[in-house]
C-alpha cells in the first residue's frame, strides 16, 4: 500500500520513451513525415547491459535498461542502434491487414481475401471467400486460419511422427513471437500458427524438427540427423525462417492493438 503524503526520495532523472522516439539523431530521424516507432523501456535490475529489440507484432522498439544505466548512455546506444532499427522495420514489411482485396501466402501459395454471399468462410483455389457481416471479416480471416493450421500442421505432424515409430500426445497453436514450435517432455507440440503464412517446405521442416524432438529432447547431433531424415536439406528453411520469419507477423491485428493505433 502506498500512503499519500510521505516524503518521496528525489528521483534519479530518468530518460522517458517519448523523449527517445523524438530524438532527432536516433529514432525521430526515422519516420520521415510518419511517426516514429513507439518506444517501450524496461529497467532491468538483473540486466548487465543494454539490449534492444523490434518486436515483429506491434514494429515497437523495446529497450531493456540495466537499473544504474545513465540517460546519456542510453540516448547514445540508441542513437547508435538506429540503422539497425530501420533495418528490422524494413525487413518486417508493411501491414496487411485482414481485409477485403488482401493477399495471404497461405503455405506460400497467394491467397486474395473476397467478401462472399452467405455467412461460410471457404477457400476456393486462390480466392478465400468470406460470408457474414463484414464488420467481423478480420476476426473470421484469423480464425481460419489458425483452423487451417492446426489441421494442416497436426496432419504432418502425425505424418512425420509416424515414419518415426512415434506419435504426439497433442498438437496445438499459438501466437508465438520468438519460437516457431516446441514439443515438451510429455510429447505434446505446439506451433506458430503463423506457419501456414510461410511456404510448404518451411512448415514441413518446422514439423520435422518438432516431430524429432518427440525422440530425441536435445539438439545432439542424432536429433540433427532424425530432422534431416525427414526433410532432407534444412538450411534453406531455417535461413528462410531467420531472414522472413518475422514479416509473418505483419498479417492480421492479432491479439496487439492495431499498427495505426501506435503511431
Ligand atoms: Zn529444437
Amino acid at each position: 500500500m502506498r500512503l499519500p503524503g510521505l516524503i518521496r526520495k528525489p528521483r534519479p532523472p530518468r530518460l522517458d520513451a517519448e523523449q527517445l522516439r523524438r530524438d532527432p539523431a536516433g529514432l525521430g530521424g526515422l519516420g520521415r513525415g510518419a511517426a516514429a516507432p513507439p518506444v517501450s523501456i524496461r529497467v532491468d535490475r538483473r540486466a548487465r547491459r543494454l539490449a534492444i529489440r523490434v518486436d515483429p507484432r506491434t514494429r515497437a522498439v523495446k529497450l531493456t535498461v540495466p537499473t544504474h544505466a545513465r540517460p546519456e548512455t542510453v540516448l547514445g546506444f540508441v542513437r547508435a542502434h538506429t540503422g539497425w532499427v530501420a533495418a528490422r522495420l524494413e525487413a518486417l514489411g508493411t501491414a496487411v491487414p485482414f481485409a477485403e482485396g488482401s493477399v495471404l501466402p497461405i503455405l506460400g501459395e497467394p491467397v486474395t481475401i473476397e467478401t462472399a454471399p452467405g455467412i461460410g468462410i471457404v477457400r476456393d483455389g486462390d480466392r478465400l471467400r468470406v460470408g457474414g457481416d463484414p464488420a467481423f471479416l478480420a476476426r473470421r480471416v484469423g480464425d481460419w486460419l489458425k483452423r487451417e493450421a492446426r489441421r494442416t500442421l497436426s496432419d504432418r505432424t502425425a505424418a512425420m511422427a509416424a515414419r518415426l515409430g512415434t506419435r504426439a500426445t497433442a498438437v496445438s497453436v499459438r501466437d508465438t513471437v520468438s519460437r516457431w514450435g516446441s514439443c515438451s517432455a510429455g510429447g505434446r507440440i505446439s506451433y506458430s500458427w503463423r506457419l501456414i503464412l510461410a511456404p510448404d517446405w518451411v512448415a514441413d521442416y518446422v514439423v520435422a524438427h518438432e516431430v524429432a524432438h518427440l525422440v530425441e529432447l536435445n539438439h545432439s547431433p542424432r536429433f540433427w540427423r532424425l530432422v534431416g531424415d525427414l526433410v532432407g536439406d534444412i538450411d534453406p528453411a531455417r535461413r528462410w525462417l531467420k531472414r522472413h520469419g518475422p514479416a509473418l507477423h505483419r498479417y492480421g491485428g492479432d491479439g496487439t492493438p492495431p499498427l495505426a493505433d501506435l503511431s
